[in-house]
């Protein structure tokens, strides 16, 4: 499986960042080996001093496809759930500045936390699905779904172009504002509407 990252899809987290807003979905990979799941917990990595929580909803595929277009994307996902893409924010800099590939900030291990999955079925609106993180009890990013720049349908339209969608690959849409950065002995909760999607501690 791979996970296919969006970045920059909310636009008050581009501002935050100081980004440029893009005009198509701008996108990366993480490995199989960045997966982090059932609540286990992430082990902060000597090797960045700014390591921060990016949380963010998530999509499984079930259905393999390549060229899907945007009319047919929704019969390629029946599955949401919310995950946290952990970035290396002081590796990633220097990556910008030197243009050099993101993988280091982005892609190593414990990078992708993945939550349980929810059946599409049971949100009344996919473009209308809320979400927030707390970092020790107190609410540090909401989001909701209506707010990505591209859709789900048309981020699985756009990134289908260039790699095959396979059964169980998994898309992060891109994170709403608010990141920041997490110490040892943090404890991180994901919630879709009232609903407790994770909670894992940071070692
Ligand atoms: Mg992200």
């Amino acid at each position: 499986m791979k996970i296919i990252c969006i970045g920059r899809n909310y636009l008050p987290h581009i501002k935050e960042l100081g980004h440029e807003i893009p005009t198509e979905p701008t996108f990366f990979l993480k490995p199989d080996s960045s997966v982090i799941t059932r609540n286990r917990p992430f082990f902060l990595p000597e090797f960045s001093q700014q390591l921060e929580y990016e949380v963010e909803l998530l999509v499984r595929i079930d259905k393999v496809g390549k060229y899907i277009s945007e009319k047919f994307a929704h019969t390629y996902y029946h599955e949401i759930g919310l995950g946290i893409d952990f970035t290396a924010r002081d590796l990633q800099k220097t990556c910008i500045e030197k243009g050099n590939p993101w993988e280091i900030a982005k892609a190593f291990d414990g990078s992708a936390i993945v939550s349980q999955f929810i059946e599409k079925e049971e949100f009344a609106d996919l473009n209308n699905i809320n979400f927030h993180l707390e970092l020790n009890g107190e609410t540090v990013q909401v989001g909701n779904s209506g707010d990505m720049l591209f859709s789900i349908d048309k981020i699985i339209s756009y990134v289908s172009q260039f790699f095959t969608l396979k059964t169980g690959d998994i898309i992060f849409t891109g994170t709403p504002k608010g990141v920041g950065k997490v110490a040892i002995n943090d404890r991180l909760e994901g919630w879709i509407e009232n609903r407790k999607m994770f909670g894992f501690w940071v070692k």
